[in-house]
């Protein structure tokens, strides 16, 4: 596998952007007079500017995810990780990446912000990947498939055979999105990078971390696509408010484990409540923290809800989502809400 050969030629060419903080590499010093920045601030470090590869977080990110840190890539949100696969990869116009469909909608709007070609390829019955399929679709222009699992907005998982084979026989980069891997039982393939160094998998502390505010997104894949990826971020991509908002959850990580319990519970009681409404046509097996549902007039039933005050997302519109409404598990409280709101619903 040459990953070289995969690069754009002017990311391999590219002398990236050399900050102060990168220069200057020496012994410990306490006097910075060299990246202009002010010494007076009305809150303690938020003058300097913060690590550009924001060491000591991987460094604890690492421990938690069993990934080590040379092997890790902090972004703004898994968009930026997203955005930067297309920018180092791919060739605008010329290249193309295919993907599994329906998925996470940001694959496609980044592809067509980067102007590349994308390639959706439907999921098999009950939303399963055909590796076949996926390779079919490449050519010697695809220099990425995308892959989701468990998968937004199905919730279910990838067959492992499947994403293997894909991984094995395809001679591009494979980006697999965990983003829910917390909410299965399925071994992450995080842990598998030193097997397939065409792969990135792509993590988020938006989910069961509890932090979609701070935007930390990551990526996990082999050093030399690391490497990549650092050349061509910002400089200082990850902002220290956000540095320090991550190390106090990674600082408390019993109470994630609850709340991931919690949801998990609740999730096993809203699932069938919800199967067994008459507007409910049937709920998709879940792995993530949502779950899909088919229901009888799913637009009008997103507008009612809507006049209860309960926002869920209509998925009418997607590929093989036709009456899909898709519904993220709450807490206790705002799961009978919205059971309590759809028992009382006429058709
Ligand atoms: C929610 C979600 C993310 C998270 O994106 P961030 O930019 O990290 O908030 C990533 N991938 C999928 C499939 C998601 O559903």
């Amino acid at each position: 596998m040459n990953i070289e050969k995969l690069v754009r030629p002017n990311i391999l060419r590219l002398t990236p952007y050399s900050c102060a903080r990168d220069e200057f590499k020496g012994k410990s010093a306490n006097v910075f007079l060299d990246a202009n920045e002010n010494p007076y601030t009305l809150q303690p470090k938020l003058n300097r500017y913060p690590d550009p590869l924001q060491e000591n977080l991987k460094q604890e990110i690492s421990r938690v995810k069993g990934v080590p840190a040379s092997h890790i890539f902090l972004g703004n949100g898994s968009d930026e990780a997203i955005d930067l696969v297309y920018r180092i990869f791919c060739e605008p116009r010329v290249d193309n990446v295919v993907a599994i469909a329906p998925t996470y909608g940001m694959y496609e709007v980044s592809a067509d912000i980067n102007d590349v070609e994308y390639r959706p390829v439907l999921l098999d019955d009950g939303f399963q990947l055909n590796a076949d399929k996926l390779i079919a679709a490449t050519d010697e222009r695809t220099k990425v498939i995308w892959i989701c699992s468990p998968n937004n907005p199905t919730g279910n998982c990838m067959k492992r055979e499947e994403i293997i084979k894909v991984l094995t026989k395809f001679q591009g980069i494979v980006v697999l999105d965990e983003a829910y891997s917390d909410f299965t039982q399925e071994r992450p393939f995080r842990y598998e990078l030193d097997q397939y160094p065409n792969l990135i998998v792509l993590n988020t502390m938006s989910k069961a971390w509890g932090c979609a505010a701070i935007r930390l997104g990551m990526a996990f894949a082999s050093p030399e696509i690391i490497a990549l990826y650092n050349k061509v971020k910002y400089p200082y991509n990850i902002n220290i408010l956000t540095q320090q908002q991550a190390h106090e959850v990674l600082h408390n990580l019993p109470k994630v484990q609850q709340w991931l319990t919690t949801i998990c519970t609740e999730r096993a009681h809203l699932v069938p409540s919800v199967a067994e409404l008459p507007l409910c046509k049937r709920v998709y097996p879940t792995e993530a923290n949502f779950f899909l549902a088919e229901v009888t007039d799913a637009d009008r039933i997103y507008h009612y809800l809507v006049e209860h005050g309960i926002v869920v997302r209509n998925r009418n519109r997607v590929a093989l989502c036709g009456n899909c409404l898709r519904i993220t598990v709450g807490t206790p409280q705002e799961n009978c809400e919205l059971l309590s709101a759809l028992r009382q619903y006429k058709a």
